[in-house]
Formats: C-alpha cells, sequence, structure tokens
C-alpha cells in the first residue's frame, strides 16, 4: 500500500519531534494520555447528554502496558475512538496550529522551548518511537481501522480488528542511540513516576499492569505475580486543597492546558460555598497571547460541570475589561446537559463571573500595592485592555477599574495610579491634568502645559489612543474632574487675569479676525491665550471633540470623519505679537504668511502635518529671502 503523506504543516512538527534533540522526551506521555483523556470526555458527554445508555463513568479508564522484549510501549483508551477518515484527518493534518503559529511569529525562539512548552499533542511519539500504530475503532462504527506511520516518509490507513471503542496507541520504543537511551520508557516504575508528575489530575483511572513478587505460602521463596495498579490520584488540581498544590503545581497545569510557554504572572485559585458553590482555577498570563490584541483572539474559562468539562471556553464568565485571564470554573449548580444559549441566561452564571470580576481586582489590586514591579510588567501588556474594558463599557465598571490604572506622570517621571496622583495635590488645585501625544517626549514639549507645569501641578501623560477616551466615559475620580492642558478653561485663571486676557482680546479683535481670516475654515477661531510662557502659539480645540481624539477617530476606518474644532492660540507677551500688531498696521500680505507660519507651527508642535506642506514651505522660504534682502 502507498504511503499518504503528511500536510506539509504536518510534516514540519514532525522532523522536529524526530530530530528533536528536546531532553524532556518524557512528555510524550502526557501528550498522549491527554489525547486519550479528551477522547474519553467526548464519548461521556455525548453519553450524558444524548441518552446513550448503558454508559456510566466508571466503565472508562486508560491503560499503559508495556512489552519490554519487542520494546512496545501501548497507551489505550475505550474513548470515542476514530473513524477512518477520523484517523487521516486528525492524524495527518495539525488540527490545533497553536505551536505553528506561535513559531511563527517568534522565529527567533528556539524551536526546544515550543516543544517543551506547548502541547504538541500526538507527535510528540515520534520523540520516542521509531514507529507509531493508532489502533481505533470509533463509538458510532463497527470497524477497527490502523494508522501507522514510521515518520515523515508518510502513514497507511489499513482494516484491522479491535473489540470495541476507542483507541490503542501502540509505540515501538526507539532503541538506544550513543547518547540517548529509551530504555526508561520501558521501565514501569519510571513510567508510572511519570504518569504522577503529568498527569496525576487526569480523571479518569490510568492502570498498568506491574509485576511484583511475595513470598509463597509455607516456603522461603518468592514468587512473582502481576497486578493491576492505578497510577493517578484522579482529584483534579482545582479541587485540591491549596495547600497541597506548589506553585511549580500550578505552573506546570497552566502552561500544559492553556499553551504559554511562560510561567503565569499571577494564580488565583478560590473556591466558594453557599449561594453558588465552585472552585475556579484562574491565571494572569506574564505576557499578551501572540493574538491578544487582533480578531482572532477569543475570551473565556473552561466551563466544568461537577468535573466534566461542558464548555472549552466560556465568554460569559469573564468581563471583556478581564478577557486576558486563563482558567477554568466547575461548578455543581450547573445542569451537565446546559445549552450555549441557556448557559447564557443562568442566574448561578452571572452569580459566579461577578465573584470573580471581584476577586480578578482584588488580586490585581493586591499585586499593585505589594509588588509593584510585577504589576507594572502586567500593565505593560495588559493596561491597554483595561483602559478599553473602561471604555468600551461607558465607564459602568469604572469602580472595577479605576484603581487599576496607570499613568506616566510628569512630575515624578514614572508611572502612578490616580490615587497617588490625587494624595500628591496641592490643595488649591482644582482639576487631574492631563496631556496627550504620541510619546512622553512630544508631550513634555508641549507648548499648552507650559502653565500648568509653571504653577507645579502634575500632568499625568496619555500617551495611548484609548486614554483621553476613558475620561469621556469617566469624567472624574474620586470627585476630581479630568481636564486637559489643551481645554479652554484650565481652572488657573484668577478672575482678574481673565478679565485682562478678555480685555487684551478686545482690544486686538481686529487682529485677530485677519489671521481667522487667512486662515479660513482652518481654525474656528483665533485667540489670545494665559495658558502660554515661552512659546508664541499652540492649537486647541473647542468642544467635545479634541485634536487627539481627532486623529485617532481618523485613523479608524469608516466614512464619516469626526473634525476637531481647531482653534489657534497666541500669546500676547511672546516677542512675535508686537510684530504681528505691526503688520497688521502695515503689511496686510505679510501678515497672512506668518498667519499661515503659525498655524503651521503650531500643528508640527502637536505631532500633525500642515495640511498642505508645500504650501507651507514655499511661504517659509520666502521669508527667508526676504531677509536676504
Ligand atoms: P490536539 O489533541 O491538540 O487536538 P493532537 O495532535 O494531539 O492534537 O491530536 C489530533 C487529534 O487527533 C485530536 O484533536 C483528536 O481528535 C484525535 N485524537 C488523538 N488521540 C486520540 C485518541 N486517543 N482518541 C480519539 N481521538 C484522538
Amino acid at each position: 500500500m502507498a504511503a499518504k503523506q503528511f500536510k506539509a504543516e504536518s510534516k514540519r512538527l514532525l522532523d522536529l519531534m524526530i530530530h528533536s534533540i528536546y531532553t524532556h522526551k518524557e512528555i510524550f506521555l502526557r501528550e498522549l494520555i491527554s489525547n486519550a483523556s479528551d477522547a474519553i470526555d467526548k464519548l461521556y458527554y455525548r453519553a450524558l447528554s444524548e441518552d446513550i445508555t448503558g454508559l456510566s463513568r466508571d466503565d472508562f479508564s486508560i491503560s499503559l502496558s508495556i512489552d519490554k522484549d519487542n520494546r512496545i510501549l501501548t497507551i489505550s483508551d475505550n474513548g470515542c475512538g476514530m473513524t477512518k477518515e477520523e484517523l487521516e484527518n486528525n492524524l495527518g493534518t495539525i488540527a490545533k496550529s497553536g505551536s505553528l503559529a506561535f513559531k511563527k511569529e517568534n522565529k527567533a525562539k528556539e524551536d526546544i522551548d515550543i516543544i517543551g512548552q506547548f502541547g504538541v499533542g500526538f507527535y510528540a511519539a515520534f520523540m520516542v518511537a521509531e514507529q507509531v500504530k493508532v489502533l481505533s475503532r470509533s463509538y458510532q462504527g463497527d470497524s477497527a481501522w490502523c494508522w501507522q506511520s514510521k515518520g515523515s516518509e508518510g502513514y497507511t490507513v489499513s482494516p484491522a480488528e479491535k473489540q470495541g471503542h476507542g483507541t490503542d496507541i501502540i509505540l515501538k520504543i526507539k532503541e538506544n542511540a550513543d547518547e540517548e537511551s529509551y530504555d526508561e520508557f520501558l521501565d514501569p516504575y519510571r513510567i508510572e513516576s511519570l504518569v504522577k508528575k503529568y498527569s496525576d489530575y487526569i480523571r479518569y483511572p490510568i492502570r498498568m499492569e506491574k509485576t511484583k513478587s511475595r513470598k509463597k505460602e509455607d516456603s522461603d521463596e518468592y514468587e512473582s505475580y502481576s497486578e493491576v495498579e492505578t497510577l493517578n490520584s484522579m482529584v483534579p488540581i482545582w479541587k485540591k486543597n491549596k495547600n497541597e498544590v506548589s506553585h511549580e503545581d500550578y505552573c506546570r497545569f497552566y502552561k500544559d492546558k492553556f499553551f504559554d510557554f511562560a510561567d503565569p504572572i499571577r494564580v488565583i485559585h478560590s473556591s466558594t460555598e453557599g449561594a453558588s458553590t465552585y472552585n475556579a482555577l484562574l491565571f494572569i498570563p506574564e505576557k499578551p497571547a501572540f493574538d491578544y490584541y487582533s480578531r482572532d483572539f477569543e475570551k473565556g474559562l473552561q466551563l466544568y460541570a461537577s468535573g466534566v468539562l461542558i464548555m472549552a471556553k466560556c465568554a460569559d464568565l469573564l468581563p471583556d475589561c478581564f478577557s486576558f485571564v486563563r482558567g477554568l470554573v466547575d461548578s455543581q449548580d450547573l445542569s451537565l446537559n446546559i445549552s450555549r444559549e441557556m448557559l447564557q441566561h443562568d442566574r448561578q452564571l452571572k452569580l459566579i463571573e461577578s465573584r470573580l470580576e471581584k476577586k480578578i481586582k482584588s488580586e490585581l489590586l493586591s499585586m499593585l500595592r505589594n509588588d509593584r514591579e510585577k504589576y507594572e510588567d502586567f500593565w505593560q501588556g495588559f493596561g491597554r485592555q483595561l483602559k478599553y474594558g473602561l471604555y468600551s463599557a461607558f465607564g459602568s465598571n469604572s469602580e472595577l477599574l479605576s484603581d487599576l490604572l496607570l499613568f506616566y506622570s510628569s512630575n515624578e517621571k514614572k508611572l502612578s495610579t490616580l490615587e497617588e496622583y490625587i494624595g500628591r495635590m496641592p490643595e488649591d488645585q482644582k482639576y487631574i491634568y492631563y496631556a496627550c501625544g504620541d510619546s512622553l517626549e512630544r508631550i513634555d514639549q508641549l507648548p499648552q502645559a507650559e502653565l500648568v507645569k509653571d504653577k507645579g501641578y502634575e500632568i499625568l501623560y496619555f500617551t495611548e489612543d484609548v486614554d483621553e477616551f476613558v475620561t469621556k466615559v469617566m469624567p472624574a475620580y474620586k470627585e476630581k474632574e479630568f481636564r486637559s492642558v489643551s481645554s479652554e478653561d484650565l481652572g488657573l485663571d484668577s478672575d482678574e487675569e481673565k478679565e485682562q486676557t478678555k480685555k487684551q482680546q478686545e482690544e486686538n479683535g481686529d487682529l485677530l479676525t485677519a489671521i481667522k481670516k487667512a486662515l479660513g475654515d482652518r481654525v474656528s477661531e483665533v485667540r489670545l491665550s494665559s495658558r502660554l510662557k515661552s512659546a508664541a502659539c499652540c492649537l486647541t480645540a473647542k468642544g467635545q471633540v479634541s485634536l487627539e481624539m481627532e486623529r485617532v477617530l481618523g485613523a479608524m476606518p469608516g466614512e464619516q470623519k469626526v473634525k476637531a474644532e481647531r482653534v489657534l492660540e497666541l500669546n500676547p507677551e511672546h516677542p512675535l505679537f508686537p510684530t504681528l500688531q505691526q503688520l497688521f498696521a502695515g503689511d496686510q500680505e505679510t501678515l497672512a504668511n506668518y498667519a499661515e507660519l503659525l498655524y503651521g507651527q503650531a500643528l508640527l508642535r502637536e505631532g500633525m502635518l500642515p495640511e498642505n506642506p508645500a504650501a507651507f514651505s514655499a511661504v517659509l522660504c520666502r521669508l527667508m529671502e526676504e531677509k536676504e534682502k
């Protein structure tokens, strides 16, 4: 029979396995046992929900057997099994492309890392076996099939005999090579210790026949006999007492189950009894998954009903702002065959969600207070999500999130919470000031911020798109309003000062109108400003839409572009101002050119380009030429 070829992607992974120099080859057993357990889950779950009668939980098990002489290790399960098509589709292709997708994103990472940290699944068998046979019979069919392969050359599928449904994975263990010994995988004690290490929590018994010896009756001689032993404790890690589980156990479980290559930054293990009874085991990853900020990402926790997995990603258990949390919830209050639609309306589930929400917040707060460095690492990866979460819920969850926010502070020169900011506010400061820009350096240079800084007030630097939007849905923190340094009223001028600006404004009314005329619709107003110190001018916006918001909204897809109502503000104390007054009196044409330059440079300081850079440059050159004359 001609061998069929593996799909290209599969072949790559397979090659990686066969030629792996990875030292932890032992994980192959974990992978195969986990597949066996999944296969039983599938059948057991169907048995419960589709009323397949005659199957009870006690009927299920995974068996290991060793034939040392022939170098064969077999892993058998009586789960759902596979049809011929399933054998070809599942084992000839990689269904879950997680590891490969990851690999593409992280070309620099060592292959070894990926093998060790990601569930590579079935192909891991090829790290220890020179030939793999999969003898399987689907619970839906009468015939059995045997898939076999010696590696990347391809595989064959042929009819076979097998009693009952399920799958036997038959491994022909490699011969020892110069530096590699494979004998250990034929040693029952070694196999037992691997099961305990990696697969202890598997919820079905993993059995193995062991040869033991005992003293013969009425004699001093020993005889050997064999006995089937269950190797695993079958208690899932989340059902164990916290003090029975080491941090390492949690990390291993997390990496194994949730395909991360790094330890979680926080583990939350809680059990609750009362109004709703559940165990939750949650993990906060160290960094966002490669697809976290993409459309492909799906949030959710695994949901178990009394130990049986009923949903792999239950989105309703996690609010969007905490979508990065991985983990599971096991509740005995949920019915096993509850449908997705019903789950959404389930009151128990809502109750669990709101408890988890509070729990996650309190864990994050405790990290913020007790382990600031770690929290800032976390913030690096997920701060954006907390802010998006706040914005997209229209601020309805600001109580949950506002204490968790961090922003860069102009005075502290590092990240600060809002609470810390407020704690440092001098008594006469009314608002929480912020300034927007695409980098800390750029914001540092913003002319609008000069007056606020001059007063010694601290400014929070908003460098991310979402930042200012947060203040739109959460206008105040602890009753202190947010105020942009570009806003019309900074709340800093005394009545007297206000009066003076107003007077100056009136006196220069015609000049301002002339400049406005030169700029046309590009600005909606030209006015004098008290916020500027050393700069001659700046650009602000009136109304609801700031320049920053115009930029962010403009970058989004969609026809309708929102425009900020731009205001060119001039500094009447700047040495340039009398020049403008003179030009207004004598040389309107040059004034118009100056208007162009003032507006252009104000844009540049905002990090924006003049609408017509060529025209801007032409005016600039003309003025330079005149200087020469
Ligand atoms: P994964 O388990 O992550 O999907 P694998 O490469 O380990 O990836 O397995 C591929 C597929 O083969 C599984 O999704 C499953 O459908 C099927 N499979 C593997 N082992 C078994 C088994 N013991 N019984 C039934 N199906 C299995």
